[in-house]
């Protein structure tokens, strides 16, 4: 099909433009692109979405859009809430242990430039969002683990403290008795934050951050903190992030999924949609006993949310309004 067609095609099967325009960005500017970029005028309000019940983090998240500040600050200091909320234990602080009983930490950061920065592993520091970014930032790497990323964070001021609270540390003693492994879906032990945000200036960027699986075997690392598995942020398209059993999302590359398919003119509802097809429809999948969850958002402020099971709820900053709202899901039976 002719370029000119396809736009055509695109607005009026109410394909996203935006999409369109950035499919070609490797060609030179014409008049279709300059079509596209006026059909993309729409404004962008300032926009929080995130995995979970998390109103508070949303909330903090959306006050730093509202008062000019950018999409980076605002998904690192919302995801910085949930780290700190010890009742919470799937993040940061009280997080459920591994096997061992360490806490180890996973959190990845995604900026409008396509900037990556993560943390896997990480022992005594609460704050690995702002580690990771600091990792995106001040190092010329992408992803420090374990010890290093420990040590790396203790030299930009961060402080060693103890993650395992008393709560956390019960549960895992009572764990001990029988030393079950099972993801179990759907209860506290594996809630992960994920977090997108479009600010005042229409730019998109992402936050992650996880405890992980409770009683993950010691050195489990999941998708959260991984590039394109927990989240995926292109300023041009869009951005998602992941929930849930991250061996079956890594496996998949989930949310790098759901943008590329955001980018061939897909809703956000619809590729999330894709994407956890892609996991329940492998032959022989037993999806019956684990939980995934996506969210979704693309530049022109559309958001989408598909799980595999009921339950899975986010929470959206939308229009100076934050809503808890339950996700659709696939296992209807
Ligand atoms: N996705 C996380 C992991 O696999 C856990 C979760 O979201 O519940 O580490």
């Amino acid at each position: 099909m002719k370029r000119r067609n396809f736009i055509k095609k695109a607005s009026v099967t109410g394909l996203g433009l935006v999409a369109v325009s950035s499919a070609f960005t490797s060609c030179d500017e014409t008049s279709e692109k300059k079509e596209a970029s006026v059909a993309m005028s729409k404004p962008i309000r300032p926009l929080v979405i995130a995995t979970w019940d998390t109103p508070l983090a949303v909330e903090t998240a959306a006050k730093i859009l509202q008062n000019g500040g950018s999409a980076l600050d605002a998904v690192e200091q919302g995801c910085r809430i949930e780290e700190a909320n010890e009742k919470g234990q799937s993040v940061g602080k009280g997080g459920l242990p591994d096997r061992d009983g360490d806490v180890t930490l996973d959190a990845c950061i995604m900026n409008d430039k396509g900037d990556y920065g993560a943390v896997l592993g990480v022992k005594n520091i609460m704050h690995v969002i702002s580690v990771a970014r600091k990792v995106m930032e001040d190092t010329p790497h992408v992803m420090l683990v374990a010890e290093g990323a420990e040590q790396f964070a203790v030299s930009k001021g961060f402080k060693r403290e103890n993650l395992l609270t008393e709560a956390s540390k019960k549960a895992w003693e009572a764990w001990k008795v029988k030393a079950e492994y099972k993801p179990i879906i759907n209860i506290e032990n594996h809630d992960t934050i994920g977090m997108l945000a479009i600010d005042e200036n229409g730019n998109i960027s992402g936050a992650c951050t996880t405890s992980g699986l409770a009683y993950k075997m010691a050195g489990r690392v999941g998708d959260s903190p991984i590039i394109g598995g927990g989240l995926f942020v292109d300023n041009e398209i869009g951005g998602a992030s992941a929930t849930g059993l991250g061996e079956e999302v890594l496996k998949t590359v989930g949310s790098f999924l759901i943008v590329e398919l955001m980018r061939q003119g897909k809703s956000p509802q619809e590729a999330c949609e894709i994407a956890i097809g892609r996991i329940v429809n492998k032959p022989g999948k037993d999806f019956k006993n684990f939980q995934v969850g996506y969210i979704a958002l693309n530049k022109q402020g559309d958001t989408g949310a598909y799980s595999i099971h009921e339950w899975f709820n986010y929470t959206l900053f939308q229009d100076g309004e934050n809503k808890n709202i339950k996700s659709d899901y696939f296992n209807k039976i």
